[in-house]
């Protein structure tokens, strides 16, 4: 459809923030959207004229952002929150793997329901799950989250994830946790084939996802990299996330983990990795050498005692850096706006202090530095005229923020912004705070249910 036939929605009289390449900014603008794009953006009141207009929402008191992006997550933690509250990774990691191991469709599609919900509530427009977890019999897992997303209508990668080095080769889980690595593999490619859609307006994406060094072989990681290569997809894992990992790497592989990802053709341009918080200066170097992207998440970082990826170094070398929930067992909050916050006011504990990261960096991590590292840069995660129609409007003109002059130092230094109206692909999402898509008392009911069930199992042994 031609965007002059389109359907246009108008919002106007908001603040606006772009983040597009010169950090625009509004202070009273407008935005047209037509169909699923983004046609017009700038000052001032919307142009005179316009056909097909459908709605015109007057944004007072608001500020317009891009959609929020979230690059790193474990949608089916949302039934294991609050559980091996005090551990470090490999602890929790060893503490939780029984249960997880005895997750299936249902389950996962409630929580995954649950994930989204949280995120979409709070200004997520693009989600992203690194599922890693398959037991035998357990059903179409990734077409549970996968649709999950689709209903909720969301725009969302699914990092196909993988493990097949179990206790018995050295690894991390348990035996009876793990698939093999050609069941892996074949799963992996059926899922892309299935699901994967490369269209500069794809609602659904697909990545290739070993889960981790400690918990995936060598030749997984080698043969997962030559796949997504083959089939033109994005390579995710977990990288660098603490002191234990680096041991294991260099006992293991006689390298750490940076030197590891590099022989088995997993720094690239076509790369994101979570966490990456134990980086030397060679390992930065070579991450912004080859294109190699972050998923920074804070709070799971903080939670599980990891430490404090070098955020602003990154930044200075070039490296493309986005924003992470992790999943819910290690960040029981699951929201994203407040990691923007977490993001700033963590990384200031760091060597740079006051001068490690300021508001418009922290908006600027959580929507266009996510695009970039999902590889979406051209189509999402700032405002400009011919992008998707990916948008959110905050409320900052209400008990929490309205004292706060600047709109952006609001949302990132105050309390979470309510959503007044949240847009993916031109389409509601967030209307007044409340999802608009989908039940979410419904959804609550469902992923406690599921939670008590999978407890149930777990306890009968
Ligand atoms: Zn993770």
């Amino acid at each position: 459809m031609a965007a002059s036939a389109a359907a246009r929605t108008i919002i106007e009289n908001c603040a606006i923030a772009t983040v597009d390449a010169n950090d625009t900014e509004y202070a009273s603008g407008y935005v047209v959207i037509a169909g699923n794009r983004i046609e017009s953006i700038g000052a001032g009141k919307a142009p005179e004229g316009l056909e097909n207009v459908v709605r015109r929402i007057d944004g007072t008191g608001h500020l317009v952002t891009p959609g929020l992006v979230n690059t790193h997550h474990h949608f089916y933690q949302w039934i294991t929150r609050g559980m091996a509250t005090d551990h470090n990774l490999f602890n929790w990691l060893v503490a939780l793997y029984p249960t997880w191991a005895r997750i299936d469709e249902p389950m996962v599609k409630a929580a995954a329901q649950g994930s989204l919900a949280m995120m979409a509530r709070g200004g997520v427009t693009t989600a992203m799950d690194h599922h890693y977890v398959f037991p035998k019999g357990s059903g179409d897992l990734s077409g549970a989250v996968i649709g999950a997303a689709s209903g909720m209508g969301v725009r969302f990668t699914l990092a196909r994830g993988s493990m097949d080095r179990s206790e018995k080769d050295g690894g991390l889980p348990p035996d009876f946790a793990v698939e093999t690595l050609e069941g892996a593999l074949a799963a992996t490619e059926e899922t892309v084939r299935k699901h994967h859609d490369a269209s500069f307006d794809a609602m659904t994406q697909v990545a290739v996802a070993p889960c981790s060094p400690f918990s995936v072989s060598t030749e997984l990681m080698k043969q997962g990299a030559e796949l997504a290569r083959r089939l033109g997809v994005r390579l995710h894992t977990h990288g660098s996330e603490t002191v234990e990992e680096e041991q294991f790497c260099k006992e293991l592989f006689g390298m750490g983990p940076t030197e590891y990802f590099e022989s088995t053709g997993w720094l690239g341009s076509d790369v994101w990795m979570a966490h990456c918080v134990h980086m030397n200066d060679s390992d930065i170097a070579a991450f912004a050498r080859t294109g190699t992207g972050v998923a920074h998440c804070p709070s799971s970082n903080a939670r599980l005692a990891a430490g404090i990826a070098r955020v602003p170094d990154m930044l200075k070398a070039g490296v493309p850096v986005g924003l992470g929930v992790d999943g819910t067992a290690s960040n029981e909050s699951g929201e994203l706006h407040t990691e923007l916050r977490n993001a700033l006011l963590i990384n200031r504990l760091g060597a740079h202090r006051e001068a490690a990261l300021n508001a418009r960096q922290a908006l600027r991590l959580g929507t266009y530095g996510g695009a970039q590292v999902l590889g979406r840069a051209d189509q999402i995660g700032s405002l400009e005229a011919g992008k998707l129609a990916d948008l959110v409007m905050w409320k900052v003109d209400g008990l929490g923020h309205s004292t706060i002059a600047d709109p952006v130092t609001a949302i990132v230094f105050g309390a979470a912004a309510p959503v007044t109206l949240s847009l993916v692909n031109g389409k509601p999402v967030v209307e007044d705070n409340h999802l608009v898509t989908v039940d979410e008392d419904a959804i609550a009911r469902a992923a406690r249910s599921e939670s008590q069930r999978l407890a149930r199992i777990v306890a009968q042994g």
